[in-house]
């Protein structure tokens, strides 16, 4: 098997004082030599500059930072110009998305879906860029059905993704089976599984629903029951958090993709407790 991968997403600050704490994230992650940083990229373009600032950033203390671009709301001129950016600062591998509209936005802009911006990243670029797409083994919350979810993901394959990083879950029987439906339909790119590891009930409640991601029954019933007991709640998760990991790199998995929500203590626990 080849190396696997093991990675760490952060969001661009919006303050100075958020500057300052991804920093000393990123001070205390730095030993654990992650494969790449990618950095989050606000849908429309609101973040445009704080993801290169915070690539730029990261690329300049020794790491390899890998944007996030997102093309919904966008148009071909303004990613064209975000691509020769990057490209001028050597910069050579992309996490390629739709992104979501801020609700009330209307003008979807250029592009509908990421297939459309990997086909345009690749017929602006050629190969320079490594694409990496998103992939969701329990669906995407839009999507009209499964079967035309998965069709929808290969069609991202097919313009020339070169790997995949999921959505978060913690069912890891839904990431096998997306794998093995990836094989049955010859798609062979890498696809990493995200994970989300667990400070707070409520805001994973809140992120959950959003994204379409379960929190199984047993899960959420225990995160409940402590309350803001905020110790416990870490420990539980670091508990499931770690063996979800464990039995995904058992099974195979290409490696891990770390949602560190710009925090560096619980992503340093999982790697430590897996012995990565
Ligand atoms: C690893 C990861 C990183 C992320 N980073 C960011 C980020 O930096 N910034 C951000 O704004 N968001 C980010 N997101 C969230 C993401 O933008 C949302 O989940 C968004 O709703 C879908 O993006 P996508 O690239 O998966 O879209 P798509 O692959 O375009 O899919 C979106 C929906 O449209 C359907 N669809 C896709 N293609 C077609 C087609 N050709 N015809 C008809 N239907 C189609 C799909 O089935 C799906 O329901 C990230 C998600 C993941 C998993």
């Amino acid at each position: 098997m080849t190396a696997r991968i093991y990675s760490v997403e952060f969001f661009p600050p919006r303050t100075p004082d958020g500057v300052e704490k991804l920093r000393a994230t990123r001070r205390a992650l730095a030993p654990l030599e992650p494969a790449f940083c990618s950095v989050t990229f606000g849908a429309g373009g609101s973040t445009r500059e704080g993801t290169l600032e915070t690539v730029l950033e990261i690329r300049d203390e020794g790491l390899t930072a890998t944007p996030h671009i997102s093309c919904i709301g966008t148009t071909q001129p303004i990613v064209r110009d975000v691509l020769a950016r990057y490209k001028s600062h050597g910069i050579r591998h992309l996490v390629a998305l739709r992104g979501d509209l801020p609700s009330g936005a209307v003008d979807a802009g250029d592009f509908r879906y990421a297939n459309e911006l990997v086909e345009f990243v690749r017929r602006e670029s050629g190969d320079w860029f490594h694409i990496d797409v998103a992939a969701y083994p329990e669906y995407h919350p839009q999507a009209k059905s499964p079967d035309e979810d998965f069709v929808n993901f290969q069609r991202k394959v097919a313009a020339g993704a070169n790997s995949a990083i999921t959505q978060y879950f913690f069912n890891a029987d839904a990431y096998f089976r997306f794998v093995e439906q990836c094989v049955a339909s010859a798609i062979d790119v890498p696809v990493v599984p995200g994970i989300m590891p667990i400070s707070s009930y409520t805001k994973l409640a809140r992120f959950s629903d959003a994204c379409g991601a379960e929190i199984p029954r047993w899960i959420r019933r225990k995160l409940e029951s402590y309350g803001d007991d905020s110790a416990s709640i870490r420990a539980f998760g670091l508990d499931v958090v770690t063996k979800l990991c464990a039995d995904l790199l058992d099974g195979g998995a290409p490696g891990l993709h770390f949602y560190t929500l710009n925090q560096a203590a619980l992503t340093t626990t999982l790697w430590q407790r897996l012995g990565i």
